[in-house]
């Protein structure tokens, strides 16, 4: 194993969580017993002073994460529980979170490709490889250089395209992914390898490992480090973790490629006397 921690995971607050035994006290045992030691609960947000939240967003204003908060902060835990939130952006400098919110959060997660949410993410002008890739560029590079979230969750993933998924990514060239990649290395963003990189060929998720492989060696390469995110939904969905510590196996990666957020803390050695 090279990561100790999930820092993507969705609990009954998320409304696209349907699941009522994704709460902290079934998932910190189970992640224990799995030899996790640090988790960070991710509910999506959408809080703005400027753009109305669409129907998804509407519930998910921020208090639920609070709530969860206080609870977190007030029992005690077998491993270290991070509560944070995941926000999107609707279109390049268009952001689902305030200064004040993102203080109150241990961390921030942004999502910058939620292209399925068709009535309120912006969408490419053109249902083309090419224009969807530059698109997610935009997206991208607005996000890593706003310096809100702490790790870019699931990034270069066209939800809602994802028979595009390999074209797209294709179209796009290596310098212009590395000065991306760039930008959040240099603001100390962590890049997340979810779940939805590994291909599902019995879904719609026909795509070649290949693409998701070549943008996390790019960011890899442009210095980025690392989280991994199940962004589980459901109690059943932690089991996708062993797929994706293989996945960050075959990027060669080790403990300087992991994101501080995604860190263990070390336990000062106690002299025996
Ligand atoms: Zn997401
Ligand atoms: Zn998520």
């Amino acid at each position: 194993m090279i990561f100790f921690s999930d820092m993507h995971i969705h609990s009954f607050a998320s409304v696209c969580c349907q699941d009522e035994r994704q709460t902290p006290e079934n998932i910190v045992p189970l992640l224990a017993g799995k030899g996790y030691k640090k988790i960070g609960f991710t509910d999506h947000v959408w809080i703005s002073k400027d753009v109305e939240p669409s129907h998804f967003y509407k519930t998910q204003n921020g208090e639920r994460h609070l709530e969860l908060f206080d609870f977190i902060r007030s029992c005690r835990w077998e491993i270290e529980v991070l509560v944070g939130c995941e926000t999107d952006m609707i279109a390049p400098g268009v952001f689902g979170i305030t200064p004040e919110f993102k203080e109150k959060m241990d961390y921030v997660v942004m999502a910058t490709d939620h292209f399925h949410m068709t009535n309120f993410v912006q969408l490419p002008e053109e249902e083309t490889p090419e224009c969807l890739a530059r698109h997610m560029l935009k997206f991208f590079i607005s996000a890593a250089k706003s310096g809100i979230p702490d790790i870019l969750v699931h990034p270069f993933f066209p939800y809602g395209y994802v028979e595009l998924y390999d074209k797209s990514i294709a179209s796009l060239p290596d310098a212009e992914l590395l000065d991306a990649f760039s930008i959040a290395a240099s603001n100390n963003i962590g890049i997340e390898i979810n779940k939805c990189y590994l291909p599902k060929p019995q879904l719609d998720r026909c795509f070649s490992l290949e693409t998701p492989m070549r943008i996390l060696t790019l960011a890899k390469q442009a210095g980025c480090t690392f989280t991994i995110g199940s962004d589980a939904h459901n109690i059943e969905s932690f089991d996708v973790l062993d797929k994706l510590q293989s996945l960050a196996e075959s990027l060669d990666l080790s403990e300087k490629n992991i994101h501080p957020l995604a860190k263990i803390r070390k336990l000062k050695k106690v002299k025996k006397s």
